[in-house]
């Protein structure tokens, strides 16, 4: 059933947030980056909607071609470059992997390639930036707008796809999920992990690649434009590079672990993940990179040290909660968690097909601290990078403002679904474990 809230969330979205990620990338290119002036100026009637429009770059052909072979440059590495990372790197998971159990009871096997694709994306950028000079290093700053109608095209049209071969042809007809609701179903998507193909996952090439992978690119691109505007790089600039650099990095080392997040384990793929993935991730969490190009920040050596440790140890929180909970989950809790055995809750859950599965849910180091822990960490690092910029405009700040109201959301949703999932053992841990994010406050 699909709550009124939920639904209208849902519709402010859809029709919202493409416009949302417009202003904020229009107020760059027209206003300096002020969010505040453009606003003024159509309230003042200074400005009609048109003349903004107007001044907007339109979709060109360049831009299309750019995109098309970006998209097809990834999906390339995606599906036809077996990894060989996982043979030379100790520790790296990679190769084939297996997924969690669907609530059908379908485990889905994935060809866990994304470090390696980032490597050789990102091996192929400097090589141009340096020896060949095909193109410019600021290319995706320098069509940063026609790009972004690119990327509108492929989220809708992903997510439409999606939503036709959910009735038509699902890859696992018992995982759709349909609330009869277009709208909800549309945004939250019907098909659990819609495939073409045996390896063609959505939910793992959208999300990663060409979301993330191109992420670090283009905070290189705006680091390419600040030298070329200023003649230097600030050590903003190199600090959001680094920590978003360490993120995104984390994310293809740890990418079989990704298998195991709701994204992949819980969520349905529609257009949240699919338009998101292609056009909110890309435009609005590079937004540091791209103020930065308009207000090249010099940070004091203090400051800049103070954000590289809040960065650092935000990280440090987010890796070492995660790793906890998928070190204490692959051993069955046969391991040491602060060098001792970790306390756990057992607990049983139901599949659809009415089998009993058992689990457990563990009480001790970061997961006794608080129920989302990793979410803290994550914050913490989110907060650091809009640090870099200052405090002369509120655009930068988006980020951490977005991912507190993400992140708490995720986190009643995913309780909601675990109380569904566990019952009276998700109270017993939920007594055990009182706080969310924050010992002591939430
Ligand atoms: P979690 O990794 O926290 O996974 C939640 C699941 O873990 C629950 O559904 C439950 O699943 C299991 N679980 C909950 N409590 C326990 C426990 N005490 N012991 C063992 N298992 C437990 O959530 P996410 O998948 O949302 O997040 C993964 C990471 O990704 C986070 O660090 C988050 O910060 C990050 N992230 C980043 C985003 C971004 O845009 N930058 C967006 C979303 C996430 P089960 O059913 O198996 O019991």
């Amino acid at each position: 059933e699909v709550d009124w809230f939920s639904l209208a969330s849902i519709l402010f979205l859809l029709m919202f947030a493409p416009l949302i990620v417009y202003y904020f990338i229009m107020s760059c290119d027209q206003y300096q980056c002020s969010l505040i002036d453009p606003l003024i100026d159509l309230l003042t009637g200074n400005k009609h909607l048109s003349d903004i429009w107007s001044k907007t770059p339109t979709l060109t052909y360049r831009a299309a071609s750019i995109y098309t072979l970006w998209v097809v440059f990834q999906m390339l590495l995606y599906l036809f470059i077996p990894d060989f990372c996982h043979k030379f790197l100790p520790g790296y998971v990679g190769g084939v992997q297996e997924g969690a159990v669907t609530p059908a009871g379908v485990v889905n096997k994935y060809e866990i390639n994304g470090l390696q694709a980032w490597i050789i994306t990102h091996v192929l950028w400097f090589a141009n930036a340096y020896y060949f000079h095909w193109f410019s290093p600021t290319i995706i700053f320098d069509n940063w707008i026609p790009l972004l109608w690119c990327a509108n095209v492929l989220g809708y049209a992903v997510s439409t796809f999606a939503m036709i071969k959910s009735y038509f042809f699902p890859t696992s007809a018992e995982d759709c999920k349909f609330t009869g609701n277009f709208f909800y179903d549309y945004m939250m998507g019907i098909e659990f992990n819609p495939r073409i193909g045996k390896w063609f996952d959505f939910k793992l090439f959208f999300n990663g690649r060409p979301g993330i992978v191109a992420w670090t690119l283009i905070n290189l691109s705006y680091a390419a434009k600040q030298q070329e505007l200023y003649g230097q790089v600030t050590n903003s600039m190199i600090l959001v590079n680094v920590l978003q650099g360490i993120y995104v990095l984390d994310f293809f080392w740890n990418e079989a672990w990704y298998l195991k997040t709701i994204d992949i384990c819980h969520d349905h793929f529609g257009w949240y993940l699919g338009w998101g993935d292609c056009v909110w991730l890309p435009y609005l969490y590079t937004l540091q990179g791209l103020y930065l190009v308009y207000h090249p920040v010099q940070l004091c050596t203090a400051n800049a040290i103070g954000i590289l440790m809040l960065g650092l140890i935000g990280y440090y929180i987010f890796r070492m909660t995660n790793h906890q909970k998928d070190l204490f989950r692959r051993t069955n809790g046969n391991c040491k968690i602060w060098g001792k055995k970790p306390e756990y809750i057992e607990c049983s859950y139901m599949s659809v097909d009415g089998t009993k599965y058992y689990s457990k849910l563990m009480t001790s180091g970061f997961w006794g601290w608080a129920r989302h822990f990793n979410y803290t960490g994550d914050l913490m690092g989110s907060l650091a990078y809009c640090l870099t910029c200052g405090f002369e405009h509120i655009l930068p700040y988006f980020y951490i403002v977005y991912m507190t109201i993400l992140l708490t959301h995720r986190c009643i949703r995913d309780e909601h679904r675990c109380f569904s999932k566990y019952g009276k053992d998700w109270k017993r841990y939920t007594a055990a474990v009182p706080y969310r994010l924050i010992p002591g406050i939430f």
